[in-house]
């Protein structure tokens, strides 16, 4: 059985002088014209391959772009990654990166030593940084239980911060005892097959003044509203990745407590219902919620905590008696109730759903284990 591994990331703050600074800048704009040369290599010679890139392209990329050796190696793993999401994403655009896209850093590169101190490769040698962590990244960054791995530089807004890479190996998932299902909805962002639901008032509430703030900041059209505007972005995300983070702990916490697996819809089906069945007003609110960062956080923190998750597909889940397996449209009266037609069985229309989505992923979890195993 292959080890299993969960990685984290932390972001740290990193302060520079200004001749680090500018060396910095200056292996930024190099690093990522090289790794564009090495993604378009790689795209026209339909090379996904590592090693066999690095031949083509290691030599041209330390003289055209005066890199070291180490951050070579580094701007083609970043290139060669790019070419192969691009080709399984079916893109028919060879990725190409901006010169303020990020630096990759890995063991040879960057170095974290005592005090809070950085040592960063650069095309003018290394130069020391100064990392500015609060408590949470000081305390996440010091666990032993977790190995540091690479990073990723990244200066916004004139700042820079460093992301770093930690890894540990997972516990490997108990035997279930059963299945928790969860229905995602708009209403209810998450239900589980116990009936207990996940939040939406309070996230309905600031969604819908933030989108009435947009709308009246887009027919402004001014330049201090374009940037209102991407301040009210920044804000949504980090209240929506806050949500998310909420949701995921609780429900992976509740099926470890119980040993139970989760069964949750798969993706492909949340972006065709989002498509196809939800009515035009909904269809906002729907499709603008991150239900993809959800799943990756749930999916993240059950192999962390050792949790089998199943992933079914949700037709019929939403009109089939969780009571008698009728199904029938009709039997989902309107958004928050279910009575079933032929034996009347009566539940919240999430709740009778999410009972569904365990049932079927209780069917399809001897083959998830073979999988795991
Ligand atoms: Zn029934």
């Amino acid at each position: 059985m292959a080890q299993r591994f969960s990685t984290r990331t932390v972001c740290v703050k990193v302060a520079l002088d200004t001749a680090a600074a500018a060396a910095l800048c200056a292996t930024q704009v190099a690093f990522n014209q090289a790794a564009s040369y090495c993604a378009t290599v790689a795209w026209e010679q339909g090379i996904v391959n590592k090693n066999k890139l690095h031949h083509v392209v290691y030599g041209p990329t330390r003289v055209q772009f005066g890199l070291g050796a180490q951050l070579a190696c580094c701007a083609r793993d970043k290139a060669a990654e790019a070419v192969s999401a691009a080709k399984s994403n079916k893109s028919s655009t060879c990725p190409c990166f901006a010169a303020d896209s990020s630096v990759r850093y890995d063991a040879h590169t960057y170095r974290l030593m005592s005090l809070d101190r950085v040592s960063l490769n650069t095309i003018r040698g290394r130069v020391i940084g100064q990392l500015v962590p609060g408590d949470f990244q000081r305390r996440t960054l010091s666990d032993p239980s977790w190995n540091i791995g690479g990073a990723e530089l990244v200066r916004r807004q004139g700042v820079w911060y460093l992301h770093i890479t930690q890894s540990q190996a997972a516990s490997k998932p108990d035997e279930p005892r059963g299945v928790l299902g969860v229905d995602l909805g708009i209403v209810n962002i998450a239900t589980d097959s116990d009936g207990t639901q996940y939040s939406g008032v309070q996230v309905r509430l600031v969604r819908d003044k933030c989108y009435q703030h947009r709308r009246r900041l887009q027919l402004a059209n001014t330049r201090r509203s374009r940037w209102r505007l991407r301040q009210i972005a920044n804000r949504e995300h980090r209240f929506q990745k806050h949500v998310n983070h909420e949701v995921s702990k609780q429900l992976v916490g509740k099926a470890s407590t119980a040993r139970k697996a989760l069964a949750l819809e798969d993706l492909k089906h949340i972006r065709k219902r989002t498509d196809k069945t939800v009515r035009h007003g909904q269809r906002r609110t729907r499709s603008s919620w991150a239900f993809a960062q959800l799943r990756q956080f749930v999916a993240y923190k059950a192999v962390q905590a050792g949790v089998c998750m199943v992933y079914i597909d949700p037709r019929n889940t939403s009109r089939t008696c969780s009571a008698c397996g009728h199904c029938e449209q009709a039997n989902r009266q309107n958004q928050a109730s279910f009575l079933c037609r032929r034996c009347g069985y009566r539940a919240h229309a999430d709740a009778n759903a999410a009972i569904n989505i365990s049932c079927v992923g209780a069917v399809n979890l001897p083959n998830v284990l073979r999988l795991s195993n």
